[in-house]
């Protein structure tokens, strides 16, 4: 029996992607892990680095399970893959297959089952069990036509996951963030925690990293034994690819103790949540290698973060003062920014041009408001036809692209921010050509 793991993101053949992060999906690193340990037979295709399909998939004709991984936003085609395959055993899992199983199972879907939330153990019980009804139904995350109650599967221990299968990802997840050394950049990537216990009304808890709200974290040893893994592989930037790292402080000063009780020489990056950072987190997180923290800004104004459920007070201050500090001690900061949240307008967008310009990022990716089911706001969006692009608020496309464009002259098109990022990272460049390349390119489109 051989199964075929599919990462269904087009984003390659759908030429959404320009330049920025493309990182390697962990949940599917580990289901394959578990494959393997288990015996079975596996294919990996990964969709995101491929431009043409038809002929990618006909060498997969032997496969007899399909496990297609998928976002809300490639619906169409996910089902174009699970047509071409309609006769074999077609498995939903990921985001879409999470938040709405009963948009890909009904009769006469190419989908036979869906699984749902953190799937990498129930995926084995699943293909252990074909054809035998009892045990099937004892696997709460799946849902099929002889079974509609599921819930969410959310895996307790985390540390007990075998580290996910790396070589699986053909080493092509690098063309990101530039990192302030002068090598060439050999990405690993960690999931040190799952879940996030915050209710930002526009995140959706099946979209992310991890799924949930239960917030779970793995040992600090655990964590820096897989780090030191990767640095044996020839790692030598690590991403730490949770929704929010520094939920727990204590975890996060654990790991850093790790890390420098080790004497690890490695640079990493880290998602954090701004407010849970303060003076001593980021200076024991920059003292232990942290280079850069990411973190969701989303706007500027205290209107809106307050009504998206992210932070009440004044939140263009905190951001201010956060970033202030972090350049003081020498940390990367890489914003993300949204527009388009519901009631924002025109001045919103504002405050959010008249932020960036005090806090001054490092890094900004601008994204358009998209309420992806699971999300708070899903719930109250008017749902169009959720294949195409999600439903925006408020902010045509002509303004998206507008602000956008303004958004990138304050962080990157101005002469002391070129000057700043060439001092930071033209070391970066000369070893890693590539990435320069493809930042030009970009920047002239
Ligand atoms: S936006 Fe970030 S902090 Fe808010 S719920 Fe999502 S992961 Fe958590």
């Amino acid at each position: 029996m051989k199964i075929l793991i599919i990462d269904a993101d087009s984003i390659l053949l759908n030429k959404r992607f320009n330049y920025g992060d493309i990182v390697p999906r962990l949940q599917i690193g580990y289901v394959l892990s578990l494959l393997e340990m288990n015996n079975l037979d596996y294919y990996f295709l990964d969709c995101r680095f491929i431009d043409e399909i038809e002929n990618s998939l006909s060498f997969y004709k032997s496969a007899d399970i399909i496990v297609i991984f998928f976002n809300t936003y490639d619906y169409k085609f996910a089902f174009k893959l699970a047509n071409y395959f309609k006769d074999k055993i077609v498995v939903g899992i990921g985001p879409h297959a999470s938040a709405l199983p009963l948009t890909i199972i009904y009769e006469d879907s190419p989908f036979d089952y869906a699984l749902r939330g953190e799937c990498e153990y129930d995926l084995i019980k699943l293909i252990k069990n074909l054809g035998n009804k009892d045990e099937l139904d004892k696997i709460e995350s799946l849902y099929y036509s002889e079974k509609k109650n599921s819930k969410i599967s959310l895996i307790k221990d985390i540390d007990n996951l075998p580290y996910p299968k790396y070589h699986s990802f053909n080493g092509r997840y690098y063309d990101i963030l530039p990192v302030p050394f002068f090598k060439k950049a050999n990405w690993g990537f960690v999931n040190a925690s799952r879940g996030c216990p915050n209710l930002c009304t526009y995140c959706s808890p099946m979209n992310r990293v991890s799924y949930g709200y239960n917030y779970r974290i793995r040992s600090a040893k655990s964590v820096v034994d897989e780090i030191e893994y990767l640095i044996s592989l020839g790692k030598n930037v690590i991403e730490i690819v949770d929704d929010n790292f520094t939920v727990s402080k204590k975890f996060v000063t654990e790991v850093c103790d790790e890390i420098m009780k080790r004497e690890l020489k490695i640079k990493w990056v880290a998602q954090a949540k701004i407010d849970t950072l303060d003076k001593d987190i980021m200076l024991k997180m920059k003292t232990a290698g942290c280079f850069c923290i990411r973190t969701g800004v989303e706007t500027g104004s205290n209107k809106i973060v307050e009504e998206v459920k992210k932070y009440k007070g004044d939140w263009k201050e905190l951001v201010e003062e956060t970033f202030k500090y972090a350049k003081q001690i020498g940390i990367i900061v890489d914003a993300y920014i949204i527009l388009g949240l519901p009631n924002e307008t025109e001045n919103d967008r504002e405050e959010t041009l008249e932020m960036l310009k005090k806090s001054k990022p490092d890094f900004v990716q601008v994204h358009y408001f998209q309420p992806y089911p699971g999300s708070l706001l899903y719930d109250n969006a008017e749902k169009e036809d959720f294949n195409e692009y999600l439903y925006h608020y408020n902010c045509s496309l002509k303004e998206f692209r507008t602000v956008k464009n303004k958004i990138y002259k304050i962080v990157y098109f101005n002469p002391k921010a070129i000057i700043k990022h060439l001092s930071l990272f033209s070391g970066f460049y000369i070893r890693n050509p590539k990435i320069f390349s493809r930042l030009v390119n970009f920047l002239i489109n």
